[in-house]
């Protein structure tokens, strides 16, 4: 298959062919075709099977046909994931303007709710720090949102993120969101978390 042939727009397909992907790898050929069609979807993946551009391509191409303000939001379990699931964004998403926060952790709080005021599309978040702005912060709510992605679900949950992430599930509207989650592994919290957030999921493996 090629990045075209799975449907994603041209300007999506140069950015993959710029970064030196030069055909999807097994869970970008799984995943985007299911995700274009606007399904909820599982993915038990490990990081190094090009999971971020599998859930962040689908995420561009939708963003490009309804432009929004905040659009989605990334929640990942520690600071470095998160730094590099938004360059994943950024690199894939110039091409169309794509705006990107990275609200985590040990970083300035002041910075954060300047760079929120800036209207990004996606937001990529430990999921502490993006509570915290949700209760403090004037004027930033998850109301709109379009995406919400749980990467490496499996340490988010080990990390006692559960909770945090129950509130933060229950300010993001259920009609017509769209949740993706992956996890390197199926556990018995990753699956009622499944059961908590994702509706008619695809499950995907590889
Ligand atoms: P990930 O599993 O998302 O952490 O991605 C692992 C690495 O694979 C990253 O450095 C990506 O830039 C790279 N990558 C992702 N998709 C592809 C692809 N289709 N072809 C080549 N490299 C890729």
């Amino acid at each position: 298959a090629t990045f075209a042939s799975l449907g994603l727009l041209p300007a999506l397909c140069d950015a993959c062919t710029s970064l030196g992907f030069t055909a999807p790898s097994q869970i970008q050929e799984e995943c985007i075709p299911y995700a274009l069609e606007g399904r909820d979807i599982i993915g038990l993946a490990q990081t190094g099977s090009g999971k971020t551009a599998a859930f962040a391509l689908p995420i561009l191409h939708h963003l490009w046909e309804d432009p929004q303000g905040l659009f989605a939001v990334v929640l990942a379990p520690t600071r470095e994931l998160a730094y590099q699931i938004s360059d994943t964004f950024t690199a894939l998403g110039s091409g169309i303007g794509v705006r990107v926060a990275t609200i985590v952790g040990g970083m300035d709080t002041m910075a954060q709710q300047v760079a929120l005021a800036k209207k990004p599309h996606v937001i990529v978040a430990t999921p502490g720090r993006l509570q915290d702005h949700l209760e403090n912060t004037k004027g930033f709510s998850l109301r709109n949102l379009r995406y919400l992605v749980m990467d490496e679900a499996d340490r988010l949950l080990d990390l006692d993120f559960g909770p945090v992430i129950d509130k933060i599930l229950k300010v993001i509207p259920r009609e017509g969101r769209r949740t993706y989650l992956f996890s390197a592994t199926m556990t018995t919290k990753v699956a009622k978390l499944q059961r908590a957030s994702l509706r008619d999921p695809v499950k995907l493996e590889v």
